[in-house]
């Protein structure tokens, strides 16, 4: 098949925060960046509702709107934004090879990878129906925990996130119920310790999901099972949150990035730094502890300077 090569400056290859603020910037800098949007154009605020602790928004904006202005901000200073789907890389070389659909070759100077994590979620068809409606379902308590102050919530997890999640929604709701798979937490100890000091979160072991309750819009509770006793029971709730993990998004870089146990990438710290030159990393590809469309946004800033500074040095 015969394949069309082009040469970039510069390639950006996710749309989070964390791409657009790269591609405001690299733009800028007159890097004539190109960049993909991958599977999900906006990425995981698109499946957020409303974002109100962006900064700029004082009375909050969707998460699909800000991607909009994120998106046309960076076109309006020259940002190629495209459609498609990065299949392959080849970072053997000095100039870094990118496919986009299996078709298109790209030849890149630098390359602000910006492709994002994943959350996982349990796969009900009740939790995916009030994810889309925007009626009580998140992975993300510090994103929307706001929306269920003085209100009831079960958070299923069992892990440092859970853990982190549950005593934060703890200081909103007035209760928070845990659903724990197994008899015991993943957790460290210290941060499952702080849960079971907790007043208002009642933790229950070997406990299952079973079903999102709803009117239909919103949550109003779950059913939960207990996989020792089979004992069934219904927890009215407004909220569901799922702190089952994260996957980075980040497979197809494994032959030629340092990535940790878990699939994040490995960046220089204090620096969006690869182990590869001219290859940098932004937003939560290489963060698993904030997660935020601002931290995402500040990185993003960081691998354009980078970048640029990179070329700089090698003319
Ligand atoms: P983890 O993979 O550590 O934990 C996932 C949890 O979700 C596990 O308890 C797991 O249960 C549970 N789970 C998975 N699938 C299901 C399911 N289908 N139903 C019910 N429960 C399920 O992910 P985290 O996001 O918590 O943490 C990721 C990494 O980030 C870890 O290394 C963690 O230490 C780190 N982290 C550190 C923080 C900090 O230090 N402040 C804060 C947050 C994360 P089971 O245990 O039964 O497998």
């Amino acid at each position: 098949m015969s394949q069309k090569i082009e040469h970039v400056k510069c390639l950006i290859i996710g749309s989070g925060p964390a791409g657009y603020t790269a591609a405001i910037y690299a733009a800028r800098a007159n890097m004539f960046p190109v960049l993909y949007q991958g599977s999900q154009p906006g990425g995981q605020l698109t499946t957020t509702n409303e974002v109100e602790n962006f900064p700029g928004y004082p009375n909050g904006i969707t998460g699909p709107a800000m991607m909009i202005e994120l998106q046309e901000q960076a076109q309006r200073f020259g940002t190629d934004v495209r459609d498609g789907w990065i299949t392959k890389v080849d970072f053997s070389e000095e100039v870094h090879k990118v496919w986009v659909n299996e078709t298109t070759e790209i030849h890149a100077d630098t390359i602000i990878i910006s492709t994002g994590a994943s959350a996982k979620y349990l796969g009900l068809d009740s939790e995916q129906k009030y994810l889309k409606l925007g009626g009580g379902v998140s992975a993300c308590a510090v994103c929307d925990g706001f929306f269920y102050r003085n209100q009831e919530v079960v958070i299923v997890g069992a892990g440092d996130s859970a853990c982190e999640e549950a005593h934060y929604l703890s200081k909103l709701c007035t209760k928070v119920t845990m659903l724990v798979r197994r008899d015991e937490f993943r957790a460290s100890k210290i941060m499952a310790k702080r849960v079971q000091n907790t007043e208002n979160i009642e933790i229950l072991f070997n406990t299952e999901t079973e079903e999102v309750l709803g009117d239909g819009q919103v949550v109003t509770g779950v059913r939960a099972k207990n996989n020792r006793t089979a004992e069934v029971i219904e927890i009215p709730a407004t909220g569901f949150f799922v702190a089952i993990g994260h996957e980075p998004n980040t497979k197809i870089f494994a032959d030629y990035l340092k990535l940790d146990e878990t699939g994040y990438i490995i960046n220089t710290p204090g620096s969006s730094k690869t182990n590869l030159d001219g290859v940098f990393v932004s937003g939560d590809a290489a963060d698993h502890v904030y997660r935020q469309a601002i931290t995402a946004a500040g990185t993003g800033c960081m691998a354009a300077l980078d970048a640029e500074r990179y070329l700089a040095a090698k003319e």
